[in-house]
């Protein structure tokens, strides 16, 4: 039988096991990685794309961890983006360069009080009236507008350039022939014997800790209910603050073949509305698009909507994490990044585990497993067979 001894093995191919994989290849350690669907991920390649900043966070009115932990993100991400960060993605393209932040009438007192604040000045950028992106810049538009310092990414050229430099040391096997076994991972005919194990699996995580006979850490899925539009829409990259601090509607934009464009619909639209059926679901997003933007023309735009789960380290009342989490035991690393922008920090937290536990990389060796290689992941509104 033969038998593989990677440095590191990583199960997952999405944002979290790939940027881990490549760095861990650049520090020199014989990782590969084990798919068992596409690369690009699930969670990954629906993403709406935003390297947030934090902003979000710092709506609440104070810097939380989270908005701490992610305000070194951007700055990151530019640099791979550019050429000079610790990945090279110089060939992927930012749908938008900004996120946006509107208002749908008059901020209630304290939002308006808190843009005017010292923590929000340095992070957000009101818009005046002539320099307005569309559909921004239309008459009818009464609401303030404000520009972040986030990017948003094509996810399917970021995910296709990740595959592209990880592909030599990725897999695709079927998760129901594996079989563990003192330390060793059985596959059909042949086997691998590990330095250290990484579950970056997202939702498949669960699977890979019953298999290992492992109760934790736990994980949470936040369930969302996604809507997607297809039609003559003008690019946007925008959250919509109602009343609250929380974004009421996040849309993000991706051009289509044909010239037209999709919008990804989410915020509380795509958290409140999973207890509704797509067709309930289409509903409420045409009631909210008439009344938050309604000199927009949807009428002749194609509809749909997806169903996916944020997966995540479970935590108390199933509050989202701050952070990018990465479990420590014996048998295996755990990781769920939280959000695609924690990507780098996950691949850090794991480099520096690996050298506290005093695994050192062995050397960059090539591997040829007998197993087919993984296909790309495809972008949601790819995979709609009937638009509405
Ligand atoms: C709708 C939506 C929008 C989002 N928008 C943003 C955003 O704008 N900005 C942001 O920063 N974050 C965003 N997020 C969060 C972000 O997408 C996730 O935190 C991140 O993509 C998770 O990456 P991952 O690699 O852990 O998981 P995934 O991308 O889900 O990848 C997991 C991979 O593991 C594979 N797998 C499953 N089981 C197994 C197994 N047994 N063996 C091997 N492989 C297995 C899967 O096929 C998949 O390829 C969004 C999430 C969702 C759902």
């Amino acid at each position: 039988m033969s038998s593989f001894s990677p440095d590191l093995l990583i199960f997952g191919g999405g944002i979290a096991g790939l940027w881990t994989l490549l760095r861990a290849r650049q520090a020199g350690y014989s990782a590969l990685l084990l798919e068992s669907a596409a690369l690009g991920g699930v969670q990954s390649i629906a993403s709406q794309g935003i390297i947030h900043g934090g902003t979000k966070y710092a709506l609440k009115g104070k810097l939380s961890g989270s908005a701490q932990a992610i305000a070194d993100m951007p700055g990151i991400w530019r640099d791979c983006l550019q050429g000079r960060g610790e990945l090279d993605l110089s060939g992927v393209r930012l749908l938008s360069e900004h996120q946006y932040l509107w208002s749908s009438g008059n901020l209630t007192s304290g939002v308006a009080g808190l843009f005017a604040s010292k923590l929000m000045r340095s992070r957000v950028k009101p818009v005046e009236r002539q320099g307005m992106p569309p559909p921004f810049d239309a008459p009818d538009f009464h609401g303030s507008l404000y520009e972040l310092q986030e990017p948003v990414l094509d996810t399917a050229a970021l995910m296709q350039m990740l595959a592209d430099q990880a592909k030599p040391y990725c897999w695709q096997y079927d998760p129901a022939a594996l079989k563990v076994e003192k330390g060793r991972v059985h596959l059909g005919d042949f086997q691998l014997q590990p330095g250290r194990i990484l579950f970056a699996a997202g939702e498949g995580n669960r699977t890979l800790l019953t298999t290992w006979g492992m109760a934790k850490p736990e994980m949470q899925k936040r369930p969302l209910h996604m809507v997607m539009l297809k039609g003559r829409l003008p690019p946007v990259f925008a959250h919509c603050l109602g009343a609250s601090a929380n974004p009421r509607l996040t849309i993000t934009s991706y051009p289509a073949s044909d010239g037209e464009h999709v919008w990804y619909l989410g915020g509380q639209l795509a958290e409140q509305g999973v207890e509704r059926n797509w067709e309930a679901q289409i509903r409420a997003a045409k009631a909210e698009l008439a009344q938050l933007l309604p000199w927009v023309d949807t009428a002749s735009a194609a509809w749909a909507t997806l169903r996916i789960a944020r997966a995540e380290v479970a935590t108390p009342g199933g509050r989202r994490p701050q952070e990018s989490y990465l479990g420590i035991t014996n048998d295996a690393l755990v990781a769920w990044p939280t959000k695609l922008a924690f990507a780098p920090r996950l691949a850090n937290q794991v480099l520096t585990r690996l050298e506290k536990e005093g695994l050192y990389p062995s050397g960059n060796a090539a591997f040829d497993l007998p197993l087919p290689k993984p296909v790309l992941a495809k972008l949601p509104w790819e995979k709609v067979q009937t638009w509405n």
